[in-house]
C-alpha cells in the first residue's frame, strides 16, 4: 500500500522498482544491485533558531520524518526514544569538542564507541516497525560478515531486540584483540559470534553466497525466518546520520560559534563514503555547509577520484592504522555519482559495470562540475601519528587514528585553499578503541605495555574516564568460542535457528 504523498525510493540502476520507506529499509539493497536513494531530497521543514533549541532526539525526529514519512510520528518518536537511551554516556549523544581552532563532533560515546553507534542504534527499531508495517511476521535474521567495528556496532543494536537475530563472522585471527574481545563477549540470547578459517574476503563472500542461496531462503521462510542485511548501504542507516550534521550546527549557532546561516565547512575520515554522504544530504535538506572535505588514508582511491574523476580500485591494499577506512569500493560512493550524472539510473549503470568489469570508471566532465564543493586529500601514516602527538602535547586533547587522518587533511585543506570557514571535523572513534596505535603515536615507550594497562595509561594522560563499552570487556566471560570453516558457514546458521 503506497500512500500518494509519500516520499518514494528506487534504485541507482533503473526506473522500474519504486518502494516506500520502510520496505527499502527491509530490503536493504535494490533487487537490481543498486542502491536506494530518496525520488528527492526532502527539505528541513523547521528554521535554524528553532533547531538550535532541540534536543538531539527532537532534531532526530525532524530530520528523519522528512525522509521516512510512511512512519506514524508514534513510530518514529518511538524508535528514536529506544535508539538515543542511557547507551549513550552523554545526554549530548554527540558533543562538540573545540581544539586548535576546529570543532571535533564527537560520535563515539555509544554502546561500541565507534559512530557506527550513530545508526546502529536505532536500525534494529526501524527494521522491526518496517517489518511491522508490511506485514512480514517472520523473525529478520541479521547476517553480518566483519572486519571488527560493524561487527560489535550491529550486535550491541540487535542484542535482545524482539523478533531479530543476529549472526556475525569474523575472520579469526584477523580482528584486533580489544575488537575479538568485545565480539565474544556480547550477551543477548539472539545472538551468535562465530570465528571462521579464512580472511575477511572469505566471510564476506560466504555471506553473500548465503544471501543468494534460494533453496536455503525457501527453507528459512517456512521455519519462519528471513535474512535482512545491516550494512552501510542501508537507508536506514545513512537516515540517521544526517541528524547529527545538522545537529552540530544547530549547537554551533545556540553556542554563538556562528551566526544564523553562515556557512561552515565538515572534514570526513572517510571508508565506504557513507558518513561524507550524510553530509551532503544535509546540505540538500537546506543546512549552511559549503565545503566537504573527504579525508583517506594511504588507500586513496577517493583523493585520486577528486583530484583526476576516474576511479581505479586497481591498486595494493594497504593495511593502515585506521583500519575502518582501509577500503577499496566504497560502496555509497554511488549514491553521489547517480546524483551528480543528474539522477540518471542508466548512466550510473554503465559506470558501476564498468567498476565490476575492469575496476574503474571515469566520469564525465559535467559530473565533474558537480563536485565543485568537494576537496580530496589524504593522511600518511606518519603524518596521522605526528598529528596525534602535537594535538595533544599542545590541547591535552586525545583523538584516535581516523579522527587524526581527517584532522591531518584538514590542515592540507587549509593550507590550499585559505578558507577560513568554521569546520566542523567528524571524530569517529574514542582513542580507546585504537589504544595501541595512539599510544604509539604519543610516546614508543608505551610500546611495552599490556593492552589493558594501556587502557589506563590513557585514561591519565587523557584525563578522561575509561569508558564501559572498554569497562566491561576487561573481565568479561566469553560467551562465544564457535569456529568453522568457511564451507561450513550454512550450516553453522541452520544450527543456530534450530533448522537442522
Ligand atoms: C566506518 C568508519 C569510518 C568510515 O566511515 P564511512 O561511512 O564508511 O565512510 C571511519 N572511522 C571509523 C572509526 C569507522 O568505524
Amino acid at each position: 500500500m503506497v500512500n500518494v504523498l509519500d516520499l518514494l525510493y528506487k534504485s541507482t540502476r533503473s526506473e522500474d522498482e519504486v518502494v516506500t520507506a520502510s520496505q527499502a529499509i527491509l530490503k536493504g539493497l535494490a533487487s537490481d544491485g543498486g542502491l536506494f536513494v530518496p525520488t528527492a531530497i526532502p527539505k528541513l521543514n523547521v528554521s535554524l533558531s528553532e533547531l538550535s533549541k532541540m534536543s538531539y532526539k527532537e532534531t532526530a525526529y525532524v530530520v528523519m520524518k522528512e525522509f521516512l514519512t510512511d512512519f506514524t510520528e508514534e513510530e518514529l518518536k518511538n524508535c528514536i526514544d529506544k535508539a538515543y537511551d542511557e547507551k549513550f554516556d552523554t545526554e549530548e549523544i554527540a558533543p562538540l569538542v573545540k581544539a586548535e581552532g576546529a570543532y571535533y563532533l564527537e560520535l563515539f560515546h555509544g554502546a561500541t564507541i565507534a559512530f557506527k553507534d550513530m545508526a546502529l542504534s536505532i536500525l534494529p527499531h526501524l527494521l522491526t516497525t518496517s517489518a511491522k508495517k508490511n506485514n512480514v511476521k517472520n523473525d529478520i535474521v541479521i547476517l553480518t560478515a566483519t572486519s571488527g567495528d560493524t561487527g560489535k556496532a550491529a550486535l550491541a543494536g540487535f542484542a535482545s531486540v524482539p523478533g531479530t537475530k543476529i549472526i556475525v563472522f569474523y575472520p579469526k585471527g584477523g580482528v584486533s584483540p580489544i575488537q575479538e574481545k568485545q565480539m565474544v563477549t556480547q550477551k543477548g540470547d539472539n545472538t551468535f559470534v562465530v570465528g571462521i578459517k579464512g580472511n575477511f574476503d572469505q566471510a564476506q563472500s560466504g555471506v553473500k553466497a548465503i544471501f543468494g542461496d534460494k533453496e536455503l531462503e525457501k527453507e528459512m521462510n517456512a521455519a519462519g525466518f528471513q535474512f535482512s542485511s545491516a550494512n552501510s548501504i542501508n537507508i536506514g542507516r545513512l537516515v540517521p546520520q544526517v541528524v547529527y550534521y545538522v545537529y552540530a550546527y544547530a549547537k554551533l549557532l545556540a553556542n554563538e560559534e556562528i551566526t544564523e546561516g553562515e556557512k561552515i565547512n565538515v572534514v570526513v575520515p572517510t571508508g565506504n563514503f557513507g558518513n561524507i554522504l550524510a553530509a551532503y544530504y544535509a546540505k540538500n535538506m537546506g543546512l549552511p555547509i559549503d565545503k566537504f572535505v573527504c579525508a583517506s588514508n594511504e588507500n586513496k582511491v577517493l583523493y585520486d577520484f577528486f583530484t583526476t574523476g576516474t576511479y581505479d580500485k586497481n591498486r595494493d591494499f594497504i593495511l593502515t592504522t585506521s583500519p575502518s577506512m582501509d577500503i577499496l569500493i566504497s560502496s555509497n560512493l554511488e549514491r553521489l555519482i547517480y546524483k551528480i550524472a543528474g539522477n540518471d539510473s542508466s548512466k550510473n549503470k554503465e559506470l558501476m559495470t564498468s567498476l565490476n568489469t575492469t575496476g574503474s570508471y571515469e566520469i564525465t566532465d559535467d559530473m565533474k562540475k558537480e563536485l565543485v564543493d568537494f576537496y580530496g586529500n589524504y593522511a600518511s601514516e606518519e603524518e596521522t601519528a605526528k598529528l596525534i602527538k602535537s594535538l595533544y602535547e599542545e590541547t591535552g586533547y586525545v583523538i584516535d587514528t581516523h579522527t587524526a587522518v581527517a584532522a591531518v587533511v584538514y590542515n592540507k585543506y587549509k593550507a590550499d585553499s585559505k578558507d577560513e570557514n568554521k569546520t566542523v571535523i567528524a571524530s569517529t572513534a574514542s582513542p580507546f578503541k585504537f589504544t595501541r596505535s595512539v599510544m604509539n603515536a604519543i610516546d614508543e615507550k608505551y610500546d611495552s605495555m599490556g593492552d589493558f594497562e594501556l587502557v589506563d595509561e590513557l585514561s591519565k594522560i587523557g584525563n578522561v574516564k575509561v569508558p564501559n563499552a572498554i569497562e566491561e570487556i576487561r573481565n568479561a566471560n566469553v560467551l562465544h568460542d564457535t569456529v568453522c570453516e568457511v564451507d561450513e558457514m550454512t550450516k553453522v546458521v541452520k544450527d543456530f535457528l534450530g533448522m537442522n
